[in-house]
């Protein structure tokens, strides 16, 4: 089972190296019937289906799928729509590729088990990742 954002965000940020900050893992690049879209939508349909249609009071995913999405003109299931989960830093200083790499190193398994992408957040010092020559420092 995949674990939560939160989850993820912790062991990310005990193993990953010292050139990057975690920020979160997120959810992103939303997408229904493979086209720029929303997340699934949860309505109160949603809420009164779980407590009587299966009498659970849990919203699960057989739920979200036989009660389309309650975002205004979707009414689509989960299954339709999708996303991407981003693993989002900031650097906390130039680098090269090589030390980018070593970094990432501790994590790139677990980033690749879960199928999470990498997204670098500008920083005031706009902090770079060059190639391997010699790093200029400021
Ligand atoms: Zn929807």
């Amino acid at each position: 089972m995949k674990p939560s954002s939160e989850e993820l965000t912790k062991i990310l940020k005990e193993r990953i190296g010292n050139l990057f900050e975690v920020v979160s893992v997120d959810n992103c690049n939303f997408k229904v019937d493979g086209k720029p879209g929303h997340p699934f939508t949860i309505g109160p349909q949603h809420i009164a289906a779980a407590n009587a249609g299966y009498n659970t009071g849990i919203l699960d995913e057989r739920v979200m799928e036989e009660v389309g999405c309650a975002f205004k003109g979707c009414n689509k299931p989960l299954s339709d729509h999708t996303n991407d989960t981003g693993l989002f830093v900031k650097l906390t200083r130039h680098s090269t590729n090589t030390e980018a790499n070593e970094n990432l190193a501790p994590v790139k398994d677990l980033l690749v088990k879960h199928n999470i992408g990498i997204a670098i957040i500008e920083t005031p010092e706009k902090y770079r990742i060059d190639a391997d020559t010699e790093v200029t420092s400021e």
